[in-house]
């Protein structure tokens, strides 16, 4: 059995998964913010509860929102800002009595996908997650590719490329940088722009709306963000090309960018013809913790 927890910032999620992939116990708490101890806690409380209703002992992997720094075995980049610095796996491990995985949740949404979702049977999937924030992850054959620094498929933080007059030096990001790739894909990425040309906040989702209704301004930011996506995604072809790209978060909800993005990119890419999927996500939401889980094999 393979236990997968997904660390977020309101709410921890935990999840059993049989060999096959087949649910055997899910549960949910509110996470105890800002209180370490406390976070440990839920977590051996969530490990416990799902063994004893599956009557056995489990693997356990967990996703954060940040990674483990190779150089120091401590949480950075995390937005949960009270696991930062700490030796979570360590004391996840002593904890529970067993090693403990952790994976940045992009991380475990690519292998999510890559295991039995939208990328199944591909050898190296690129997952990307556009919500609130633009994060990216790679899988091959089933694993997780780290990298040396743990940033692999962090591509979120790059500017975006063949950028047009008004898109330079663009938006300034937490970072410390401009025009990152994420200030323009994020959700919050596509209210400004829309603000920027209509004058009018709305939230992504609604843009997106509105849009499918035919609405003109909606419709013509939509269409500079496919652009800036299919911009994006052509730097990853060229130097991943994958087998498969699959998004996440709620971005991914968008249809027309399954269409149109993978008809933008074949511009930019470096090659004659470009066949690579882009899809939707299968396993939505799960995705985090069900790539958790899957962090043993
Ligand atoms: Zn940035």
């Amino acid at each position: 059995m393979r236990i997968g927890i997904d660390l977020g910032g309101t709410k921890i999620e935990a999840i059993a998964l049989d060999e096959t992939g087949a649910v055997l116990g899910r549960r949910r708490v509110p996470t105890p913010r800002h209180d370490y101890d406390a976070t440990l806690d839920a977590i051996v409380a969530l490990v416990s509860g799902l063994e004893q209703e599956a009557g056995q002992r489990g693997s356990v992997g967990v996703g954060i929102p940040g990674t483990v720094s190779p150089a120091t075995g401590l949480v950075k980049n995390a937005n949960s800002t009270w696991i930062i610095g700490r030796p979570l796996d360590r004391d996840l491990a002593s904890r529970l009595a067993r090693p403990v995985r952790l994976a940045n949740d992009a991380n475990c949404f690519a292998l999510s996908e890559a295991v039995d979702g939208a990328g199944a049977g591909c050898r190296v999937v690129f997952g990307v997650i556009v919500g609130t924030g633009t994060g990216g992850g790679i899988v091959v054959d089933r694993r997780v590719l780290t990298g040396r620094n743990a940033i692999a498929g962090e591509w979120g933080h790059n500017p975006l490329p063949w950028p047009r007059p008004d898109e330079w030096p663009g938006p300034a990001c937490y970072c410390g940088k401009t025009g990152c790739v994420e200030t323009f894909l994020s959700g919050p990425g596509l209210a400004r722009d829309y603000q920027q040309a209509t004058g009018e906040a709305l939230e992504a989702a609604e843009i997106a709306a509105r849009a499918a209704r035919g609405d003109g301004p909606a419709g013509e930011a939509l269409t500079r963000y496919e652009g800036r996506m299919a911009r994006a995604l052509a730097i990853v072809l060229d130097v991943l090309d994958p087998d498969v790209v699959v998004l996440g978060g709620g971005i991914s909800q968008i249809e027309r960018l399954y269409s149109s993005v993978p008809r933008l990119w074949q511009e930019w890419a470096f090659s004659d013809r470009v066949d690579t999927p882009l899809r939707p996500p299968v396993h939505g939401d799960a995705s985090g913790v069900r790539g958790a889980a899957w962090l043993w094999e």
